[in-house]
């Protein structure tokens, strides 16, 4: 089963890069561990989700604002927010080699439980099982490493210049709770969304972009009536199974851990983990956190100002408490395609498809003329690709290769219509319509196709 998963992985990542979704980072100068670039059609897929969760969750509601905060942010934020003291992984070193790896992750590889385990607890059991590094050689005592990329800011290299690329997109929302409280005055409970970049210099990035160092976030803050927080947790723990199922996720392939209380982030009181059948193994996709009013308190108490919330009408007042549903951009991809690839077997021949949904997929209709070398049949096919492309945008022009070759490669990028112009459509002005799903083909007018 091992071997299968993985061989679904590889051959994942060899479609993304060989049909340019994701490729390696700086490839062409050896890469650079745990960076991807987004290629063509990966970039259109990653916009596509991106707007989707922006759809849902902003657009589509009354209750939610969005904002988009700068990367480098004051120092300040991160060690009021704990993250200088403690967005620690507890580091492992190979003793002969210096390679450095995650402690947990050795030993849950070598089939430990590791949930809730101190420092300690992991050297002894690393210890007690002679348990060594992937090279074979012994394993230093553990220790913690801060997953923080720290930089300076400015001319002057100095303790004030200290930044940090932001490890989550949360912290600013938090620091414009004030302001969109003074520019809008919004009825409670409401949300402030943000979808951005966020860094993690995270100790052995793997498994594609699960595990990347440069990825991205889409996070909500809803700040809520601390009475009324279990009632907005089961609000956004619907609202995430509504996100599965817009992504085209299986509902039977989602999976909800309830994270008890040992392994919960400092700041959380209640956490599921949404975790996702991936070929690497059930890990986790998204999670929902009841964050209390920690980062709002730690905002008041670091800079005096006052983080109140003044139930309109009324002088009761207090600092409203936050349920936080965070989503990451490349694991929701890595998900999508995780759940989209398929291989059935057509005439004879296996063929590989990505089962997008249509809303996702980047290319929603690809146009050619039947053969290459007849002008007017040529012609014909711009003007259709011209038209449904002012359409929907998403429209590639692909007259490579024979037509068997160009719906092989159309499948493999999860175009769900192929739109063929050939003789026929000269006499008729009717053209063949090619489903990816079924592979049946259907005539209809291009007056119909347009509409
Ligand atoms: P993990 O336990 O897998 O390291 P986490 O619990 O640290 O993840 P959070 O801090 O809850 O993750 O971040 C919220 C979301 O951001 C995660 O659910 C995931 O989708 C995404 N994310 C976090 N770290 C990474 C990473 N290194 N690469 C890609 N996505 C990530």
């Amino acid at each position: 089963m091992a071997t299968e998963k993985n061989e679904k992985m590889e051959q994942i990542v060899s479609l993304a890069k060989r049909r340019g979704f994701i490729y390696p980072g700086s490839d062409v100068y050896g890469g650079l561990s745990g960076t991807w670039d987004f290629g063509p059609l990966g970039v259109a897929l990653k916009r596509n989700i991106i707007g989707l969760w922006w759809k849902l969750f902003v657009e589509d509601r009354e209750d939610m604002y969005g904002v988009d905060a700068a990367i480098l942010m004051n120092q300040k934020v991160w060690k009021a927010s704990g993250h200088v003291d403690t967005f620690t992984d507890p580091l492992v070193e190979d003793l002969e080699t210096r390679q450095r790896f995650r402690a947990d992750h050795l030993l849950k590889d070598a089939g430990f439980p590791v949930d809730g385990l101190s420092l300690d607890q992991m050297t002894q059991l690393i210890k007690d099982n002679d348990i060594k590094s992937p090279n074979g050689n012994a394993l230093s005592e553990v220790r913690t490493f801060n997953m923080m990329f720290k930089t300076t800011v400015g001319p002057i290299d100095d303790e004030a210049s200290i930044s940090y690329l932001r490890p989550e997109t949360a912290q600013g929302i938090f620091t414009n709770y004030k302001n969109v409280l003074d520019s809008f005055y919004p009825d409670l409970p409401f949300g402030l969304a943000q979808q951005g970049k966020a860094f993690r210099n995270e100790i052995s990035p793997r498994d594609f972009i699960f595990r990347s160092r440069e990825f991205e976030q889409m996070e909500i803050e809803y700040f809520v009536d601390p009475a009324k927080w279990e009632e907005a947790f089961e609000h956004w723990r619907q609202q995430v199974w509504k996100w599965t199922q817009a992504l085209g996720l299986p509902d039977e392939n989602v999976h909800e851990l309830e994270v008890p209380e040992a392994d919960r982030a400092h700041y959380s009181k209640r956490t599921i983990d949404f975790e996702f059948d991936f070929p690497i193994g059930k890990e986790e996709l998204l999670g929902l956190a009841y964050r209390t009013d920690f980062d709002l308190m730690n905002i008041q108490n670091a800079t005096g100002r006052n983080m109140d919330y003044t139930i309109k009408g009324t002088n009761t007042k207090f600092v409203p408490h936050v349920i936080e549903p965070s989503f990451g951009v490349e694991r929701a991809i890595m998900a999508v395609l995780t759940a989209a690839y398929t291989e059935d077997e057509v005439n004879g021949e296996t063929r590989t498809f990505l089962k997008l949904p249509e809303h996702l997929a980047p290319v929603k209709y690809a146009v050619s003329p039947l053969v290459r070398n007849k002008p007017e049949l040529v012609a014909k096919a711009r003007e259709v690709y011209s038209a449904l492309k002012a359409k929907h945008g998403a429209v590639m022009w692909d007259d490579n290769g024979n037509i068997g070759k160009r719906y092989r490669r159309q499948d493999e990028i999860g175009t769900p219509h192929c739109v063929v112009v050939d003789f026929e459509t000269l006499e008729n002005n009717t053209v063949t319509i090619r489903e990816r799903d079924t592979t049946e083909q259907h005539r209809v007018s291009i007056e119909e196709l347009i509409k």
